[in-house]
């Protein structure tokens, strides 16, 4: 499922082809993806719109359109966003087509349906949920982390993965900021000193930070995989690891659940 860092591949990867192009037809395939709007009143408001920026903040993405109006979306479990020529066949799962006028297409495919699109006009506030986001991990300070998360009782796991606290941090990039930070994520967020939480604060900045460098990729290796080249990361230390040696120590990895996510740690290099 694409994080924050995956979906800032998107974005700084699709930015220079969306910037400045004028969206000619829009196609919805899939209509319950349009969140807060018919297929027909999407594709109308749409048609004609010449796109301004591409922005991110957490895990969605925004279409700034001239006009003011903004397009924003969530590729939620496996959505995808790709760049063809218009002339390419459709995939399986294509929901929606954006065909621009130099006959380019941005396309969304989402094999599990569950991504979503909404269209604000000009001067309308946003509902997607975008507007609830906490600060971005890369701005998180020690102080907010002893507000936020060193008050609560709840799992660190689980306070990590509210959006509403930390935006754009999901299962697999808290899992690697507990491990780097040795704090088992079972632990309630106010059961954390100040050199823990200091801790935590470090390596929420340093992990988003390195993957954001991580998967940094040109357009052709984007392409070439989909709009998943983020996948099977071989640099993630701990996640989908569960019962493997602890690269630090040795001794096998944990999986258990938390929150009804799945989560995986080192009982010797966490406490
Ligand atoms: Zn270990």
């Amino acid at each position: 499922m694409p994080e924050l860092p995956e979906v800032e591949t998107v974005r700084t990867v699709l930015a220079p082809y969306l910037v400045g192009q004028t969206v000619q037809k829009v196609t919805v395939n899939l209509p319950k993806v349009i969140a807060n709007q018919t297929p027909a009143q999407f594709c109308q408001n749409m048609t004609g719109q010449t796109i301004k920026n591409f922005t991110r903040r957490g895990k969605f993405l925004t279409i700034h359109l001239h006009s003011g109006a903004r397009v924003v979306l969530h590729l939620r479990m496996t959505g995808t966003l790709t760049i063809e020529k218009a002339e390419t066949p459709y995939t399986k799962h294509t929901h929606v087509v954006l065909t621009l006028l130099n006959r380019q297409e941005l396309r969304f495919v989402d094999s599990r349906g569950f991504g979503r699109w909404w269209y604000f006009a000009p001067d309308t506030p946003d509902t997607s949920g975008a507007e609830r986001l906490g600060p971005e991990p890369q701005a998180i300070t020690l102080a907010y982390l002893q507000q936020t998360i060193g008050q609560r009782r709840t799992a660190l796991k689980t306070l990590l993965l509210d959006q509403h606290i930390i935006a754009g941090i999901g299962n697999i990039y808290a899992d690697e900021i507990c491990f780097r930070a040795g704090i088992r994520p079972t632990r309630q967020g106010n059961s954390l000193t100040s050199a823990e939480l200091q801790a935590l604060q470090t390596q929420i900045v340093a992990v988003i930070t390195e993957f954001i460098q991580f998967h940094h990729v040109p357009f052709s290796v984007y392409a070439q995989s989909k709009g998943t080249s983020y996948q099977n990361d071989a640099n993630l230390r701990v996640y989908g690891r569960a019962g493997k040696p602890c690269q630090k120590c040795g001794q096998p990895l944990i999986g258990t659940r938390i929150g009804q996510r799945s989560s995986v740690y080192c009982a010797h290099c966490q406490k």
